[in-house]
């Protein structure tokens, strides 16, 4: 039996893994505020989850895994200030929260299905699982550590030992961090709100009648009763970005512990962030921003070779993005895809030596270079083709590069963008047409490109280009 190693935030060590039920593990990943696209910042961290989740499972682990989605409540200050990001949404695009919700509820999704990345056994909306966040407040108030405001109900976090469990930074500059946003009848810098109460005399689209008054619950609330509900028999892994850990996984921790006096998750871990190259991290504030579709399905790009991408860099190290990295990654990918696909028929066997090897790389929390390199030693190997076709697809199992399809998906000898422009305008057009279901227009198209000298196919996700 391989053993499984994962850094855990709490320790700040790789552990062993170990899971509270034998065979099974609960994983709990914070989800997306449904307000905007997903940036591939975002993506890059459910890409991250997506390989844990993988591996877990190649492990021979039952994952149970619940991802929330905010659809309400997270205020455009991480400190409970600002308007609702999901109300901001509806007045920019003039529509109502719940159309924006459901509407980028819906695209995240389709992201996710683009990257290959296994759907949560649960979805949990916020807006579907308002009484458990009550009645974890009233939990909370019961044991005394909430406290009104004239905004709302606020968790006490001068009551909690080891605030600063998860962060490891002195209490000071978790306060100092919480000053930013100023709320002068909050008791310590770090408290926050359990429940926002709607502002008088303005109605909310999204509010809800509680013991304390019509209002909503605060942004952390919904990750405590959401994993409670759906994980609390076993609360082993909890996952995010790094940008969670100092305020909403501290948070969460707080008041879930004060609510249930029992250790809220056994493993934490956090992905790191995407830089856009020259060292910015990515925010949704900076308001041109970068999408999946932006920059790789309208691209013509594979958006499988931002996974591909994805797996290069350690998930705890920051990675670089630019055009040309990508455009390297889907080139890289677009070479495996051929070699796999020059591999014949699926009829061999797992090689286990290699298999050991694959297992020793994604068991050593998760290195997925490492992995990678393993991937190419089979491919150079001795083995007989159909050995190492049977082989690589089972990798393919955690890598998740559809390698299964690389008949399919395996990419000319040439990029797309090296066409002339206008070969290129027209395969443009002919996917725009696609995309509107112009069939007429769409099968046109495709015969002017065949009289510039190549074929156009239509594959599961996307098409492929070779020269007639
Ligand atoms: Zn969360």
């Amino acid at each position: 039996m391989n053993k499984l190693f994962l850094y855990n935030t709490l320790s700040r060590k790789k552990e062993e893994f170990a899971p509270i039920k034998e065979g099974e593990v609960g994983l709990y990943t914070c989800g997306p505020t449904v307000y905007n696209f997903a940036h591939i910042g975002n993506l890059r961290t459910y890409i991250f989850e997506d390989l844990l989740k993988r591996c877990l499972e190649y492990n021979n682990y039952q994952v149970h895994h619940v991802m929330n989605i905010t659809d309400v409540g997270h205020l455009t200050g991480d400190m409970d200030m600002g308007e609702d990001k999901l109300e901001l949404g509806a007045k920019r695009e003039g529509k109502s929260a719940w159309e924006i919700a459901h509407f980028y509820e819906d695209a995240f999704k389709k992201d996710l299905e683009y990257l290959n990345i296994e759907t949560p056994n649960i979805y949990a909306r916020v807006t579907d699982n308002i009484p458990e966040q009550i009645a974890l407040i009233q939990m909370l108030a019961e044991k005394g550590y909430t406290y009104k405001t004239s905004d709302g109900i606020y968790f006490d976090t001068s009551l909690v030992k080891e605030y600063n469990k998860l962060s490891h930074l002195p209490l000071e500059e978790l306060k100092e961090g919480a000053r930013v946003e100023k709320n002068a009848e909050k008791k310590n810098p770090t408290d926050f709100a359990l429940w926002k109460f709607s502002p008088s005399g303005a109605k909310r689209q999204m509010e809800w009648e509680s013991p304390w008054g019509i209002g909503f619950p605060g942004w952390h609330i919904e990750c405590s009763a959401i994993s409670l509900k759906y994980l609390g028999q076993e609360m082993d892994i909890h996952c995010g970005g790094i940008d969670h850990i100092n305020i909403h996984h501290t948070n969460e921790i707080a008041q879930s512990e004060a609510a249930t006096g029992k250790k809220f998750f056994n493993y934490w871990m956090h992905g790191a962030f995407l830089n856009i190259v020259g060292g910015k991290k990515m925010a949704k504030s900076d308001g041109n921003f970068l999408t999946l579709d932006n920059t790789l399905i309208k691209k013509n790009l594979n958006p499988l070779a931002y996974r591909f991408a994805a797996l290069q860099v350690h998930y705890r190290k920051p990675m670089e993005y630019s055009e040309d990295s990508i455009a390297q990654a889907n080139n890289g990918l677009n070479s495996l895809l051929n070699s796999v696909a020059a591999l014949g028929e699926i009829k061999g066997g797992v090689n286990e030596e290699y298999r050991e090897k694959f297992l020793a790389a994604i068991n050593d929390d998760l290195n997925m270079a490492q992995a990678l390199a393993v991937v190419s030693a089979v491919l150079k190997s001795k083995l007989s083709a159909p050995d190492k076709l049977k082989t690589i697809l089972d990798f393919d199992k955690v890598l998740g590069l559809r390698l299964d399809l690389a008949k399919d998906m395996a990419a000319p000898e040439f990029n797309l963008s090296d066409l002339a422009s206008d070969v290129q305008a027209l395969i443009k057009a002919r996917q725009e047409a696609r995309e509107a279901k112009q069939w007429e227009e769409s099968d046109r198209l495709r015969e002017e490109i065949k009289k510039k000298g190549y074929l156009v196919e239509d594959i599961k996700n996307g098409y492929k280009v070779s020269k007639l």
